[in-house]
């Protein structure tokens, strides 16, 4: 994803930054993660899933 169009890209719930991930784009405010359909990011909070947790993330 352009770098450019992420920080033009916001969490649907809080409003904050999004971290791209090689298949979603993810909210660590939220620990939850947004599917990226074909280049498409799903910024709906229906559709967050919750990131995996622990890890060095
Ligand atoms: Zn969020």
């Amino acid at each position: 994803m352009e770098p450019n169009l992420l920080a033009l890209l916001a969490c649907p719930v809080c409003k904050g930054p999004l971290t791209a991930k090689p298949h979603s784009l993810a909210c660590e405010n939220c620990r939850v993660e947004f599917e990226n359909l074909q280049g498409i990011p799903v910024l709906l909070a229906d559709r967050a899933k919750a990131l995996e947790a622990g890890g060095a993330g």
